[in-house]
């Protein structure tokens, strides 16, 4: 009889234990929640004047250009980039928000990301360019995947920008899409190598995080957020990939992610 009543008086107890916990988490979530609404709000009301200020800077650019003086003309490119920079922030910072309130769902579809990689190799040319840096795409004639096409382009977007922002002039980055075929399944390789700065191996668990830069002033120079791989992490993960970095500082990083991508049928 003891030993029945002790069991039965630590099953009560351990259920009592978990109950009081669940409850008293809903706080903290509610809180959680708030804070969560708060930033997505918050960003997307800023977008609407940071878009105003964006036109009238450009109307005063166009209209009064040529009878500004040279320190009244630098004042104003420097307050076009820092709008362009706090636009980013604030869309990056609303992708994240909505991100961890689950919102947006991935948007599955059936494509060719080959014309996609193209495009986007053609748009990193110019800052490529600017920089002498040596841009290479290597993929197959087609590569057809199932997933988010715009998450995708963006999560291409992201590593290629930073393998440029990262590599000094004269540099090469390499862009390269596979697909490997397990049975039914197919994982999508997309690898972004550059031959810049590198990331010290202390940092590289790291730079996921949101905010994180090895260097911030380096970073803010170049544009930079602080958001962009945390949020090419999240993409990933919505797709059940995974996201790794290999690195050498002064010799360059290999960013490799692998996504499983499902037969069209199953998806
Ligand atoms: P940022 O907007 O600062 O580039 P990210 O989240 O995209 O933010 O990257 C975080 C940090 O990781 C960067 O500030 C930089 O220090 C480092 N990093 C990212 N990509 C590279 C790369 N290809 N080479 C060297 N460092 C990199």
């Amino acid at each position: 009889i003891l030993v029945i009543l002790g069991i039965l008086f630590l099953g009560v107890a351990l259920w009592l234990s978990y109950f009081m916990s669940k409850r008293a988490m809903i706080p903290i979530r509610k809180s959680f929640d708030r804070q969560r609404e708060f930033v997505a709000d918050a960003s997307h009301e800023l977008r609407t004047p940071l878009s105003i200020l964006n036109s009238s800077l450009d109307v005063v650019e166009m209209e009064d250009g040529d009878q500004l003086s040279d320190y009244s003309r630098k004042v104003l490119r420097n307050m076009k980039d820092e709008v362009k920079r706090m636009t980013h922030l604030v869309s990056d910072l609303l992708t994240l928000a909505r991100s961890d309130s689950g919102v947006p769902e991935l948007k599955l579809d059936s494509f060719d990301l080959v014309p996609s990689a193209i495009q986007l190799v053609g748009s990193a040319q110019t800052l490529a360019n600017s920089k002498e840096i040596k841009l290479n795409l290597q993929t197959p004639e087609s590569l057809i995947v199932n997933g988010d096409h715009d998450r995708l382009k963006q999560l291409i977007y992201i590593l290629l920008d930073n393998a440029i922002k990262y590599t000094p002039s004269g540099g090469e980055v390499d862009l390269t899409l596979t697909k490997e075929q397990i049975e039914k399944q197919s994982a999508l390789h997309i690898t972004v190598k550059d031959t810049g700065l590198g990331i010290p191996e202390e940092d590289q668990e790291r730079i996921f995080d949101r905010f994180y830069r090895v260097d911030k002033n380096r970073s803010r120079q170049m544009g930079g957020t602080g958001l962009g791989l945390a949020i090419a992490k999240w993409i990933v993960n919505a797709h059940h990939g995974t996201i790794e970095v290999s690195s050498i500082p002064g010799e360059g990083s290999t960013f490799s992610v692998n996504i499983p991508v499902y037969d069209v049928e199953e998806v």
